[in-house]
C-alpha cells in the first residue's frame, strides 16, 4: 500500500519548514490513504485572494512563512475534500510527528496538541467543536491543514 509523493506535491514542500518536511515524507510512507500536498508556500497575494472567497480567516497565515501544509485526500486521480478520507489521513500525519517528536498543530483541532493526542481523529474534531460552542465561538475547520506551533516555531 506504500504510496509516494508526487512530483506536484514535492514542488508544494519547496521552502517548507524541514521537520513538517520530515513529517509529510514519513506520512505517505504510512497513510493507508493517498493525498497531495496542496499548498506549501502561498505568497501574500495568494492569500489575499483566499480570505476575499472566505476559504482562509487570516492574513497571517502560516503557508506564507513555510510552516504550513494542507494534505488534501487523493482519490481515482482526483483532490476530495472529504472528512472520511481526511481522518485516515490525519492519523497517519499524527503517528510520523509521533514517531519523529516533532508538535504539530490540525486544523481539525486547532487548541490542542496534535502530536500527543490519542483519541480519534474524528473525536478530536467533534470535540474541538463542541468547546468551541460552548464558547459561543465560531468553529472553523479546516481538515487538511496542519502546521508547527508559532510556540515552538515562531
Ligand atoms: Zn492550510
Amino acid at each position: 500500500m506504500a504510496f509516494a509523493l508526487g512530483p506536484n506535491s514535492l514542488k508544494e514542500l519547496n521552502n517548507v519548514h524541514e521537520d513538517l518536511v520530515s513529517i509529510v515524507k514519513r506520512a505517505i510512507q504510512i497513510t493507508p490513504q493517498d493525498f497531495s500536498v496542496h499548498d506549501g508556500i502561498r505568497t501574500l497575494e495568494e492569500q489575499k485572494e483566499l480570505v476575499k472567497r472566505g476559504a482562509s480567516k487570516t492574513l497571517n497565515s502560516r503557508h506564507i512563512t513555510g510552516h504550513a501544509v494542507d494534505l488534501v485526500p487523493y482519490i481515482n486521480g482526483k483532490l476530495r475534500w472529504e472528512w472520511e478520507p481526511i481522518f485516515v489521513i490525519a492519523d497517519a500525519v499524527r503517528l510520523a510527528a509521533k514517531e519523529l517528536s516533532i508538535p504539530l498543530t490540525w486544523g481539525g483541532a486547532w487548541d490542542i496538541d496534535f502530536t500527543n493526542s490519542n483519541e480519534p481523529t474524528e473525536d478530536l474534531v467533534n470535540d474541538y467543536s463542541a468547546r468551541r460552542k460552548k464558547m459561543n465561538k465560531r468553529v472553523f475547520l479546516d481538515g487538511p491543514h496542519y502546521e508547527l506551533p508559532r510556540i515552538t516555531y515562531p
